[in-house]
């Protein structure tokens, strides 16, 4: 039992100053209780931990070596970024792997991020054959997450081709199953070896390019628990392989297919007509952005205006970890769209489930939290009694939020505030990272770095 008293705190929809949290001995949030002992945290605005939808663990290895052009690499966009990424894809062990995804993670926890949706597909060996375990990579990705401390949904992906009339790729062999029964009872498998509360598993046909309409029709049909997730509408070539072998564009193909829904969430959705839009909003299903990705990649701007308008509400995603600042996720999410429009204050205010949002911050804040649980299937974001107690501080006296106004505090966090002002996070009520330290920086730093030097 516990008591939390921070200065403000943003639960259960409202902004409220000096509340009384109260956190059960299960880590959930519950009514304060007299006797429990008191955690004041002076200073501090408390928000719902932000939930990192989208992440390639692994792809952290390529932050800072890909970011040039030279002789054989004269122009440099996404599909030339792709095969240094497969490099990098094929080249880690087991233990390696371990390394980086727990580096990652922890960079996450130190952003305030409290669950992750883990897009996951190095499965194999080099060559293709499963590991005597056909779940190991997988289960090692969620136990670095876990010694971490974060909520993990591991999105276990199926890939079944390097495209449509595309010859394989070798490097895409660490990715591939044979067919979808072997695929969704891969999933099945490793949902049943999974006894952690924290974990669980979702599935996540990669994209329409490396997965067929038949296997996405059998997917749907196998109707799995947990939440469905694919990469849409990423890149232009992207939609034009669709329409070349099925005459429909991504959005329209998974709309015949039954993809569509609450339970849907489709990545990055940046090249859609309007027909695509309105397909997305009357489905309810939702798209999760990962600005900071896109924009590194040279993918385009997602038009969250036109998607929200239309009934789409959207999670981010940290996705290549270029970067990893969910706040700057957010902040990019309106700022793109400023760019693009020529106007300000482009997403405020906007209808959420009914009730005018009055600040531009809540809007962003709701993507990082409400709408990210919902994409992964998690009850979490809201802080209210019964949910996990799931939180992130921030420091008011930050050089980067001091002096911000009570009544514009969400907005001056979400978008002035740099995530290096996050103080404490915590996960099901525990404390993974208290005065901006998490347990585990210098040991896991250390290791990482090694495998970082193998690949040079
Ligand atoms: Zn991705």
């Amino acid at each position: 039992m516990l008591r939390l008293v921070p200065d403000f705190a943003f639960v259960a929809g409202s902004l409220v100053e000096q509340p009384v949290i109260g956190v059960d001995d299960a880590g959930r949030i519950c009514a304060p209780v007299e006797s429990a002992p008191l955690r004041r945290l002076a200073g501090r605005l408390l928000l719902p931990g932000f939930v990192n939808a989208h992440s390639h663990a692994f792809q952290r290895v390529l932050r800072g070596r890909t970011e040039l052009r030279g002789e054989g690499n004269e122009s440099d966009d996404f599909w030339s970024w792709r095969e240094r990424m497969y490099q990098a894809a094929t080249a880690l062990s087991p233990e390696q792997l371990y390394a980086v995804s727990r580096q990652t993670f922890l960079e996450m926890a130190l952003a305030g991020v409290t669950t992750v949706g883990e897009f996951h597909y190095v499965q194999h060996q080099a060559d293709g054959t499963p590991y005597d375990d056909v779940s190991l990579l997988a289960k090692t990705v969620i136990q670095a997450a876990r010694d971490v401390g974060l909520r993990i949904v591991l999105l276990r992906v199926g890939y079944a081709r390097a495209g449509h009339q595309v010859a394989p790729n070798p490097r895409q062999r660490r990715f591939i199953d044979p067919d979808v029964e072997v695929f969704l009872s891969r999933v099945e498998a490793l949902r049943r070896s999974v006894a952690d509360p924290l974990v669980s598993v979702g599935l996540a046909p990669h994209s329409v390019r490396a997965v067929p309409k038949e296997w996405l029709r059998r997917i749907v049909e196998a109707r799995l628990p947990g939440p469905l997730h694919m990469h849409v509408a990423e890149q232009p070539a992207e939609l034009r392989a669709s329409l070349a072998e099925t005459g429909r564009r991504p959005i329209e193909l998974l709309a015949d297919v039954g993809v569509l829904g609450p339970n849907f969430t489709g990545v990055h959705a940046i090249h859609l007509e309007a027909n695509e839009v309105a397909l997305l909003g009357q489905s309810r299903s939702m798209v999760c952005a990962c600005p900071t990705t896109e924009r590194n990649l040279g993918d385009g701007i997602v038009r969250a205006d036109e998607l929200m308008t239309a009934g789409v509400e959207f999670s981010l995603g940290s996705d290549s970890h270029a970067h990893i600042d969910l706040l700057d996720e957010a902040k990019q999410l309106e700022g793109h769209l400023r760019l693009l429009r020529l106007s300000r204050a482009v997403l405020f205010p906007k209808q959420v489930d009914g009730a005018r949002e009055s600040e531009l911050g809540r809007v962003l804040l709701r993507s990082l939290t409400v709408a990210g649980a919902r994409s992964l299937g998690v009850d979490t974001g809201a802080l209210t009694v019964g949910q996990p107690a799931d939180f992130v501080t921030l420091d008011v006296n930050h050089h980067t939020m001091v002096g911000a106004p009570k009544e514009a505090l969400l907005t001056a966090a979400v978008l002035g505030a740099s995530s290096a002002a996050i103080r404490d996070v915590a996960v099901q009520g525990r404390f993974i990272v208290e005065e901006g330290r998490h347990a585990l920086s210098e040991q896991s730093a250390a290791a990482y770095s090694k495998v970082v030097d193998t690949l040079r």
